[in-house]
């Protein structure tokens, strides 16, 4: 019965220890058990400290008086020092028979005394690696020797208890790894799922459902392929199937996001293998969606960056800004290829022509960290150059630190091309290439502006080619365009640098001439050039003979405006028109002139209060019929009566007004005032007489010309043919099909027309057969050569003769003398107009007389 009880009490101690039972419970347990095998024996357990060299009592205290306990716990170990302080320094066995004998307790006879005890044997407790885990003591109050039964008993506990103390240190290793991998797991910054066999989810961690936003319970028992889209599924179950064979599987796959949304993981599977099996599967992943996306525009970039027709280099930040990408584009317009390029600087496409300025821009752009585009002339690597507009940027990080710069080079060699060849459009003539009218004005201006500050000589000479029109007209314009060309280029040689030459309009040069000496010089040069004019041109085989005329106009101190000059010039031309042409004339200023001082801004403004005002006046010059002697008709010729300045002269204002526009309004004025002033007389005097208006080009040009004739005649009741407009042949010409409309039109109003300064043009009498026309008015020039050169005088006998061919009326301008009248009416000249009867006078002051010829 006693051995079944020992038997059940050690069958209970294996089990405990195997259970991992607590481990005072299994020692109290083997205490007993020895306790009931060994008669009287008081059994104690010590634990051995490795660190602090002593042994803690653990078992046994109620043997003993607490004061005992206290005096062996903690009891050191070393030689001598009771039973079990000397057996776990030995490591062997010690027996003490009778403790008052024995030397290892000579320092506890008090209480060997006190606490009745006589015999103490003491077991070190040793593991089979022999780790010393404390000691196995038994008293006894008698004095007591060890049997071989007592020493199997002992040795039975001891190795009991060393077992328990082991079983109980793997416990206790074994939680704290569990405790330290659970952290890892728990805490890992990636996701981690543990999966069994069939997939199922055993575990998850925190990041697990901060990556997919499910919480863990929507996540435990789930299948992995609940969280991953079907398409994807046959790719998991590989994986998975390989890690159940033991492969770790490393992929990236799509998964369900709690939102709906697909995020991308980043994805291992690794077998989970205990004791050689594979038990389950841990899934580690990682969100790598932003990653994905960057990486996906860094791709859509690299294509763009790629394929841009533009050169994009990108430098470092080195002293050097060395090179350290180029894209394709930047290889082909250069003609470097990438590993020549990279590692040099930025600038190394600088060569001698290019722009210090520019290059200066792009350096401030760098030390400023600001972006710059400049344009430059850059090389490549055969030498040659080319335009390029290059913009050079700083790269910045999160930051805000510059860590690179971005270049990007674009060739605009084609646009500069084309930029340089609009600009010579703009600026040239296309037939001559000289530089035109708008490119010689501005010059002219910029002379002026430059000029007022040094003063320097400065002459203009307006080169016209005499009646080139209708040479135009008869070989036609391809000639024409030709001749033009050649002249171009005849005064360019002439003229090599001294000054510059323009094709100013149509058959008209003009030369600006810089820092003339003298007058002589002047006139020189306006001989040479109209000799180089006057040699024969060959075209086609065919000599042509051209001449031209020259106005030469040179700036003085009162000259303070280019357009001054101009027009000074253009007065020049006209009097050596009025000279027999082929040759020059050299504007003389005229001391009596009134604007000399006055901008054209000025006199505009001064034409505009004199409309308003009412400051001009109209005089009146008859016309008469040497026939009868009677005043036939008369012409309205204007008069500016300035508060200031008395009357002045229409030649002063009108050729200005005509440049401004402005004569159109005064053109009306005078035409509506003219038909009153004489509708009144004829009414007054009961006469006829008729009345001749000067029309400007301009005026006659305006749409509503013809009702403004119309209207006035309503008005002023004056009947239609009494009225006779006159307009220069120039009017016709310039107009041509249209003009001879209007007149048409005119003509059926039953206003007359007249061609005024007849003979000074281009027009021939076989061109007056197609107008619509009533009467001619030779020029004054022709009658003041009248009686000193018999040439004239046959020229005016022949255009009166075919005039009236044509049923053309013939007047005579500027009829000065008796001689003259006379050999008019003697040529049948229709009619006489000039100082020999009369200058303009005021309408009132129109004497009615007979102005006969025999009585003077
Ligand atoms: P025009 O139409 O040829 O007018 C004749 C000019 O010769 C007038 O000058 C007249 O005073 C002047 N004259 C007349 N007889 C003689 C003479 O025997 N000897 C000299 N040396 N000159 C004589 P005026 O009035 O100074 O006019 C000059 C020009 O101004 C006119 O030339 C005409 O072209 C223009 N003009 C005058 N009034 C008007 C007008 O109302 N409208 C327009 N559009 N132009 C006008
Ligand atoms: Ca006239
Ligand atoms: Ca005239």
């Amino acid at each position: 019965m006693k051995s079944d009880l020992r038997k059940l009490n050690i069958e209970y101690v294996l089990n405990s220890i195997d259970k991992s039972t607590d481990l005072q419970l299994i020692l109290n347990s083997i205490c007993s058990w020895l306790e009931s095998n060994i008669t009287d024996a008081l059994v104690t357990i010590m634990l051995y400290s490795e660190a602090e060299q002593t042994l803690t009592l653990v078992n046994g205290e109620h043997h003993f008086s607490s004061k005992y306990c206290r005096s062996i716990s903690p009891l050191k170990v070393k030689d001598k020092n009771g039973s079990c302080g000397t057996a776990a320094f030995s490591r062997k066995t010690i027996i003490s028979r009778n403790l008052i004998l024995d030397p290892n307790w000579k320092n506890y006879l008090e209480f060997v005394r006190e606490e009745n005890i006589i015999s103490c044997w003491s077991v070190p407790i040793i593991s089979a690696k022999g780790i010393l885990y404390g000691t196995f003591g038994t008293y006894y109050r008698e004095e007591k020797t060890p049997r071989s039964e007592h020493f199997e008993f002992i040795n039975q506990a001891v190795s009991l208890i060393a077992l328990a103390i082991e079983r109980e240190n793997e416990y206790k290793q074994r939680l704290a790894i569990n405790e330290k991998y659970s952290s890892f797991y728990t805490h890992h910054p990636d996701l981690i799922i543990e999966i069994d066999l069939n997939g199922y989810i055993l575990n998850s961690n925190i990041t697990c459902n901060k990556i997919l936003g499910f919480s863990e319970k929507q996540i435990l028992g789930k299948h992995f392929w609940t969280f991953i889209p079907t398409k994807y599924h046959k790719l998991i179950n590989l994986a998975f199937k390989d890690a159940l064979k033991g492969i770790a599987k490393h992929y990236k796959i799509p998964a369900y996001h709690s939102s709906g949304k697909l995020i991308w993981l980043d994805l291992t599977n690794l077998p989970i293998i205990q004791n050689q099996k594979v038990t389950g599967v841990f899934a580690i992943a990682r969100d790598i969606s932003t990653r994905l996306k960057n990486e996906e525009s860094l791709r859509l970039l690299k294509r763009g960056v790629d394929a841009s027709p533009n050169g994009i280099f990108i430098t470092d930040i080195s002293d050097n800004l060395e090179i350290v990408f180029v894209n394709p584009s930047f290889t082909s317009i250069t003609g470097y290829s990438p590993e020549e390029i990279l590692g040099k600087s930025y600038n190394f496409l600088s060569g001698p022509e290019t722009d210090l300025i520019q290059v200066e821009k792009i350096k401030t752009g760098i030390r400023e960290l600001k972006e710059t585009t400049v344009k430059l002339k850059k090389y490549r690597r055969n030498g040659t150059w080319f335009w390029c507009r290059l913009m050079f940027g700083p790269v910045f990080d999160q930051n805000n630190i510059c860590t690179h710069f971005l270049g990007n080079i674009e060739d605009i060699t084609e646009d500069e091309k084309n930029r340089s060849y609009i600009k010579y459009q703009h600026t040239r003539d296309s037939i001559t290439g000289l530089p035109n009218q708008r490119t010689f004005d501005k010059f002219l201006e910029k002379e002026f502006e430059q000029q007022n500050k040094s003063p320097a000589s400065l002459a203009l000479f307006y080169i016209d080619l005499d009646d080139f029109r209708s040479m135009n007209e008869s070989l036609g314009y391809l000639i024409g365009d030709k001749i033009i060309r050649d002249i171009g280029s005849r005064l360019q040689d002439l003229l090599k640098k001294d000054g510059l030459l323009s094709r100013y309009i149509e058959d008209k040069f003009i030369l600006l001439v810089k820092n003339s000496k003298n007058h002589n010089q002047l006139v020189t040069l306006a001989e040479s050039i109209l000799d180089l004019i006057s040699q024969n041109f060959q075209i086609e085989n065919k000599a042509l003979h051209l001449t031209a005329s020259i106005g030469i106009a040179v700036r003085n101190s009162n000259t303070r405006y280019a357009s001054e000059l101009l027009y000074e010039s253009m007065n020049a031309l006209k009097e050596a028109k009025k000279q027999g042409r082929n040759t020059w004339y050299l504007y003389k200023r005229d001391p009596n002139k009134f604007f000399p001082e006055k901008d054209y801004a000025f006199l505009r403004l001064e034409l505009m209060t004199a409309l308003k005002e009412k400051q001009f006046r109209l005089f009146y010059q008859p016309l008469v019929d040497p026939r009868t002697g009677k005043v036939h008709s008369v012409e309205a010729l204007i008069r500016w009566h300035h508060p200031q300045k008395g009357f002045i002269f229409p030649d002063t204002f009108i050729p200005l007004a005509e440049r401004t526009g402005q004569i159109v309004a005064i053109g009306q004025w005078v035409l509506e005032q003219a038909c009153f002033d004489i509708a009144h007389i004829n009414e007054k005097n009961n006469t006829t007489i008729s009345v001749s208006v000067n029309i400007s080009p301009l005026q006659f040009g305006r749409s509503n010309f013809l009702s403004c004739l119309e209207s006035v005649l309503i008005k002023s009741k004056l009947p239609a043919n009494l009225l006779k407009i006159e307009i220069t042949e120039g009017v016709i010409i310039n107009g041509a099909d249209r003009a001879i409309e209007i007149l048409k039109s005119v003509r059926e109003l039953g206003v007359k027309v007249s061609i005024d300064d007849f003979g000074t043009g281009y027009s021939s009498l076989s061109y007056l057969r197609r107008l619509p026309i009533n009467q001619i008015k030779l020029d004054r020039e022709f009658i003041d050569n009248l009686t000193n050169n018999s040439q004239d005088s046959s020229i005016v006998q022949s255009i009166i003769y075919l005039a009236h061919q044509l049923n053309l009326e013939v007047v005579a301008e500027g009829v000065e003398t008796l001689e003259q009248a006379k050999i008019l009416h003697y040529q049948n000249c229709d009619l006489l107009q000039g100082y020999f009867y009369t200058k303009p006078v005021e309408l009132n002051n129109v004497i009615f007389k007979y102005y006969s010829l025999e009585e003077c």
